[in-house]
């Protein structure tokens, strides 16, 4: 192993000039790319084109989802999250290589103070065409109508019971009801697109999916179920409460919902359509065969580290390039992680990487 690169725990840390390469085991310093590949966009080594950048602006969370951060967020949190200027120098770097949708998340990135200005600055950046978020929805209210006007295209609220009680028990936050009028809020008064996240439980899959289909019924909003997935925190919980996506899918294609065709830009999701109802469910179930083939998107952590997969074993330091305002050596880095971008994860092994609990890196 390189002396470049820094060894934590089970974690593996690689700085960007000592990439391991795939031909020679690992990469000696440096690798300069030609200079007409600056602007080629990001393909990586299973030809799969890298459109989509998943940006953690805080690892803390105010919630304590039982299978995210069952305890809560441990410690302090960090004083050197990306600032401003950093995530403006990495937005302009990923647009330059084909990045066109940029989503927040965290930990919540709603209680960034300063969240209005990045979304802002994200959706001012040439070549950028979404701007999204995904957010436990405890500061909606307060904060929908400035976020729209700084340019929010797209929020997927996490909300993963229609129950207050069961909200309350699986979150540690009372405030079910007044998420619901908040999203009905947001869907009479601005033009954002908003989706819900729901985890898919043994417990409550049956009596959520029932209560989604009649949520969608007019409203123009789709409903995802978000197959669980095991990391180290929630071993556990996992083997209680995990379930097959099929079970939701098969009662959908028996009461009349049909799959859509994913678009390139799109998420992992597959949504189903009926016709009498006006919003869609989603299943996104990365326990399904071919889940990877497809994938579109890069991780960049609230330190500046790039995940290349979200169950990677390791991960890229790239800050020095956002802090000295480095575009070509930002870019040029990002060239050289392609051929490292794994083909897909092992969590069907039970291998979730350095990925302890999804807060880390916003799932
Ligand atoms: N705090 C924000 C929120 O909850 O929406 C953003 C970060 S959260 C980690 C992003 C999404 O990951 C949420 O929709 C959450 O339900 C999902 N998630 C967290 N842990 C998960 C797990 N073990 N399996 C599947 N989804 C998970
Ligand atoms: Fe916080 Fe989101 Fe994890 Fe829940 S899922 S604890 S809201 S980071």
């Amino acid at each position: 192993m390189s002396d470049d690169s820094i060894k934590t725990g089970s974690a593996q840390w690689y700085s960007p000039t000592s990439v391991p390469d795939i031909a020679e085991g690992y990469l000696s310093s440096s690798v300069v790319e030609p200079i007409d590949q600056a602007n080629q966009p990001l393909t990586d080594g299973f030809a799969r084109q890298l459109t989509y950048l998943r940006l953690s602006i805080t690892d803390f969370c105010n919630f304590r989802c039982e299978y995210c951060l069952p305890n809560g967020y441990q410690g302090k949190r960090p004083d050197d999250e990306l600032s401003v200027p950093e995530i403006a120098t990495l937005i302009r770097g990923f647009a330059q290589v084909g990045t066109k949708k940029v989503r927040l998340t965290g930990g919540e990135p709603s209680i960034r103070r300063d969240v209005v200005e990045i979304i802002e600055t994200i959706k001012q950046t040439k070549g950028i065409e979404t701007v999204a978020m995904t957010s436990n929805g405890y500061k909606l209210g307060k904060h929908l109508a400035s976020w729209q006007a700084a340019g929010l295209d797209q929020l997927n609220i996490s909300m993963d019971s229609f129950d207050a009680a069961t909200f309350y028990k699986m979150t540690g936050f009372n405030t079910l009801p007044q998420l619901l009028a908040d999203m009905d809020t947001l869907l009479a008064t601005t033009d954002i697109k908003l989706k819900v996240n729901s985890l898919l439980m043994a417990e409550t899959a049956f009596e959520n999916l029932l209560q989604a289909i009649d949520y969608v019924k007019d409203r123009s909003v789709t409903y995802r179920f978000i197959e669980f997935m095991q990391t180290s925190d929630n071993s556990d919980l996992f083997f209680a409460q995990h379930a097959h996506s099929d079970t939701i899918i098969d009662y959908l294609l028996e009461h009349g919902w049909q799959p859509h065709e994913r678009g390139s830009a799109d998420g992992p999701a597959v949504e189903y359509s009926h016709p009498d109802y006006v919003g869609r469910i989603g299943m996104i179930a990365p326990y399904a065969a071919h889940f990877c083939d497809t994938c579109n998107r890069l991780r960049v952590s609230s330190q500046g580290k790039v995940h290349l997969c979200l169950f990677d074993q390791g991960n890229y330091d790239i800050r020095q390039y956002l802090q000295a305002d480095d575009i070509a050596g930002l870019v040029s880095t990002l060239h050289n992680f392609m051929p490292i971008k794994p083909e897909h994860h092992h969590l069907h092994d039970s291998d979730s990487g350095i990925m302890h609990n999804l807060s880390i890196i916003g799932g």
